[in-house]
């Protein structure tokens, strides 16, 4: 097992270093990535994902080549505009709502990020439940109008019961990410009528298989993306869109420009070509893992990480 540290372009999540562990197995490799202060309860489904990639291997795709959207971290809006035309995509996910973030500073950016795409682009903006009710309605009217139109806010509020009340509050349609990927119970929020989206990561969700039945049983539009993996955790969220039976969205799983670095080959980065990526049957080479091998301290982290982890797997 390799423990990898790769130097993020920018800050995300908070972070500058991701971090996990590559899980050889007879299907290929998979990867064990939970951010750092989840719990090993947690973390248990990451586990399962990296598991399935490396024991089961990955239900057979539908679809060759998936559309995705760009990134656009908290950044200044002339940066914003650099990373939109770069990317080839048509559609930009805009993270907003930063803590720390002056005032109209989330506006500029999607106004910004609007003249780079252009009229017929699609702009979402992901509030990672930063926002109380009442926040929410505001922001999502004036960052609308700033970006003239919304494809979908993501997760606006925290509560379920707050996204279902801003939902009713705005036209904009409202996607759930933390409400399914950090619950006990994914379909709350279904049965709620908080969200007319659903964004799927196969990593918090305990691998392809289980993000494709959560799927089924929502029954709303999915959006598949990334926990911010290597190159190949992306290659297992590719597996999801590619076997999804529909996917009317853009998929969030052009990540790998987030890492300054990759464990696979440079050719073999998942980095899109003209807004898709393509459907792999099991995940690209990690070649490189020695060169971004972590600390030692942090690699004897990891590795007791892992075993607690798969002890509770056995222990139940
Ligand atoms: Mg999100």
């Amino acid at each position: 097992m390799d423990v990898y540290a790769l130097p993020m372009t920018t800050r995300f999540r908070r972070i500058t270093v991701r971090e996990g562990l590559l899980l050889p197995g007879p299907a290929g490799w998979g990867e064990f990535c939970p951010f750092t202060e989840y719990d090993d309860a947690e973390a248990a489904a990451w586990l399962a994902a990296a598991r399935e990639a490396a024991e089961t291997g990955w239900p057979e795709p539908v679809r060759d080549r998936v559309p995705v959207n760009c990134t656009v971290p908290a950044i200044g809006p002339e940066h914003a505009q650099r990373i939109v035309r770069a990317s080839g995509a048509t559609t930009a996910k805009v993270k907003v709502a930063d803590p720390g973030a002056a005032p109209g500073e989330d506006e500029e950016r999607v106004a910004a990020v609007r003249d780079a795409l252009g009229p017929g682009g699609r702009i979402r903006v992901d509030a990672n439940a930063a926002w109380s009710y009442d926040e929410a309605v505001a922001a999502i009217t004036s960052l609308e109008r700033a970006a003239g139109g919304l494809e979908y806010v993501e997760q606006p509020c925290w509560e379920v019961e707050d996204l279902a009340r801003v939902r009713r509050a705005v036209d904009v349609p409202v996607a759930a990410d933390e409400s399914i990927r950090r619950a006990e119970d994914p379909m709350r929020v279904v049965r709620a009528e908080a969200a007319d989206v659903v964004v799927l990561k196969v990593s918090p969700l305990g691998g392809v298989r289980r993000a494709l039945r959560i799927a089924d049983e929502c029954g709303l539009p999915v959006v598949v993306s990334s926990a911010v993996e290597s190159s190949v955790g992306l290659a297992a969220g590719l597996a999801l869109a590619g076997a999804l039976p529909e996917l009317p969205y853009a998929c969030g799983l052009g990540t790998a420009s987030l890492l300054t670095t990759d464990v696979v080959a440079a050719d073999d980065r998942l980095v899109p070509a003209g807004g898709t990526l393509p459907v792999l049957r099991r995940a690209p080479e990690p070649v490189r893992a020695a060169e971004v091998a972590a600390p030692p301290e942090r690699q004897q982290w990891w590795r007791a990480r892992y075993e607690r982890v798969a002890g509770l797997a056995v222990t139940g």
